[in-house]
Parts: C-alpha cells; structure tokens; sequence
C-alpha cells in the first residue's frame, strides 16, 4: 500500500464504532456486542460533529462505519449521507443478518458507499454459522456480498484466523475469489472482547499462514492485506529477497524506500461507541474523548499516538528489529499480553540476528506449531 499519506498528520484510516448494538453473538467480537443500543453512544448530531472533524484530516479521508451492526443505528444513511457530502470516502463493515437486504445495499450504494466489508470466518454455512452464533448469517452474508456486486459496491471480506479457522482458509479464499472480492482482510486474532474465549494460533503456524497468503497474493484476483499482524509485511519482504529481488534500500524498505501499511495509532485511529479516541479497536487504551477533546489533536498531538508512531521506542525484540519500520509488530497484541503498546508482538517467531534480550511472554508462544 502506498503510504502517500502523512501518516504524522492524518490517519489512512479512520473507524467509527458507530453502536456496539448486533443481533450476532461472535465467538471472536472484539467490541463484545449486546442487543441493545448504548444509551451513551454518540447522537446522530455528536456522530455528525465527528464527521465534520474527520473531513479536517483533508479531502478524500477514508472513514469505516463499524459496529456491533451499524445497521442497528435508524440514523445509519442519514450519516452516510453526511459523510459523503462532507467529501469523506465512507465504507461500512455490516453484519451478516437478514436486515442486510438487497434494497438496504442498493440504498446505500445510491448513497455513495465506497466500499462494504462483509465478515466470513468460515468457508460453509455449518462452519461460519456456528462461529457467528447465528444460524442464517452465511446465507445472509453471501447475499449481501452478491447484492454488493450487483449494486457496484466493492466488496472486502474480512476473516478471523485462529485455532477454530485456520483449516478453513484455502477453501475460503476460493470463496472470496467467486464471491468477485476486491479484497481479502485477515485478521490475526487478539484477545480482547469476546476473543479472550478462542485460541490464537501459535507464532509459527502464524508465520506459515503468512507465507500462504503471501504466495496466494500472487495469484489471485483480489488484493491481500493482514489485520493485527504486520509482519506479513516482513514475510512478504523476506519472500521477495529469497527470490533475488533484494530491496535496493536495505531490510527496513520495501523496495522503493518508503514504509508500507498502517498500525494502531500509526495511520489508524478508532472512535469508539461513546466517543473514546483509540489507537485501534483492539488497542482500548483512550487518548481522549471527542466530547471534551478534538480527535485531530487526540490523532497528531496525544502521547499516545506519538509513540506509537516512533518505532525506535519499540522496546524487546522488535525494538531490535530491523524490520520495525516496515513492520513493528501488533502494538494491540502487545498491549493485550502485556500491558504495554511498546513490547514485543508474541505472535512473530522472528528473531533479529544478535538480539539476546527478553523473549515475549503471553499468548501461545511455547505452543507447538
Ligand atoms: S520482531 Fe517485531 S518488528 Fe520484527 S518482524 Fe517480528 S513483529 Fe515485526
């Protein structure tokens, strides 16, 4: 991705937990979602005032309206009217139920949606079903994601990888491919929320799901990107030398000397439910409340978010890394393990040549493969 964004300035993405309201119980849901609306969720005004602040980051800022159901929101098209009018490239990340019609796609196609990211974590209907907590919703997905494609919506599947799913993953991303994707998100999972009930992968079945996806990448008709594990990009960057394409400018470029991808806090910043100022959804450490403070000042000026986006502050062995400014690990993971955003990602098996610090502690990392 092309990082053309001064990611010191502005975020490349910007997510809005529009409600935590969702008819699914997901084994995985990091916002840990209930039936009912927040009676302290932002008002459609409140929602309008952040849309407002967001358009401040510049023309074009790409803002996802997420959940719970951000369709459990009566107000939902009237903010994605806002935002679009605004200039703002608005996307949205429904659930998977049958309040997802074709007629709601097409309204919202109409309204100018930019792109919609549907959630399929299995690559049947037994099997996503039974991980959504919901009978229906595979069916429900995949015709949403038709509806998306009739109505010339861009489509984004998402996709959480642990223990549960990770033998789904090769009949899944044939299913992206027919369901005519653009892109496929694979989202490595952290333990917050609901998701502190499932099993991660280890860090080296993680490392060989990476090398999959990057040899998919190279074949397939839909872009590749990982959610929480940015050491795809170091997988990636490892796979491209060891076939003689060396990064002219050393192991902390990819190839064209600029850094790629975006991290919590760096090119990303979250706005929860009741308007808390997060580094990423899976990073509930606030820098602010957009009720008291600005989010532009909580994005560029919050300490927070400043070290996160240093990555010579990194401490262990990403600190050590030479590919920490392509990379930098999951600061979510490492803040859910440990308590710290700055520690080491559990989650990579890689290990700088030298490095003789602390190993990461936490999550499966003495597991087997
Ligand atoms: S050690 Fe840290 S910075 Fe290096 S590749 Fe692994 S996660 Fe990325």
């Amino acid at each position: 991705m092309n990082r053309a964004v001064d990611t010191d300035r502005r975020p490349f993405v910007l997510v809005w937990e529009v409600t935590r309201a969702c008819d699914l119980a997901c084994k995985h849901c990091r916002a840990d979602a209930r039936p009912n609306r927040h009676p302290d969720e932002l008002t459609t005004a409140e929602g309008k005032a952040l849309l407002d602040e967001a358009r401040e980051f510049g023309e074009g800022q790409l803002v996802v309206l997420s959940g719970g159901d951000p369709l459990s929101r009566p107000d939902l098209f009237e903010l994605v009217d806002y935002g679009v009018d605004r200039g703002l490239n608005v996307t949205l990340t429904p659930s998977g139920t049958s309040s997802l019609t074709p007629a709601v796609v097409d309204r919202l196609a109409d309204a100018g949606l930019r792109r919609m990211a549907l959630s399929v974590d299995g690559a049947s209907a037994a099997a996503h079903d039974e991980f959504r907590g919901e009978d229906g919703s595979f069916a429900d997905t995949v015709a949403a994601a038709e509806a998306a494609r009739d109505a010339g919506v861009p489509l984004q599947i998402n996709t959480t990888v642990c223990a549960e799913t990770v033998d789904e993953l090769p009949a899944l991303a044939d299913l992206v491919a027919e369901l005519d994707a653009v892109l496929w998100s694979v989202f490595f999972l952290v333990p917050v929320g609901r998701g502190t009930v499932l099993d991660p992968v280890s860090p080296e079945a993680a490392e060989r799901v990476m090398e999959w996806l990057a040899e998919t990448s190279e074949s397939a008709p839909f872009g590749v990107k990982t959610t929480e594990a940015p050491h795809y990009r170091r997988v990636a960057m490892q796979r491209r030398r060891d076939g003689g394409a060396t990064p002219p400018d050393g192991p902390e470029s990819d190839g064209v000397g600029r850094r790629t991808g975006v991290t919590a806090g760096d090119g990303f910043a979250f706005v929860s439910h009741t308007g808390e100022v997060f580094p990423s959804g899976f990073l509930p450490a606030s820098a602010g409340n957009v009720r008291e403070e600005g989010l532009v000042d909580c994005y560029r000026d919050a300490g927070l978010f400043r070290f996160l986006r240093d990555p010579d502050g990194l401490k262990g062995k990403c600190g050590a890394c030479p590919f920490r400014r392509v990379c930098g690990g999951s600061r979510s993971r490492a803040f859910a393990y440990t308590g710290d955003p700055l520690a080491s990602d559990p989650l990579c098996p890689y290990v700088p040549a030298g490095y003789d610090g602390p190993m990461p502690t936490g999550g499966r990392w003495e597991a087997d493969a």
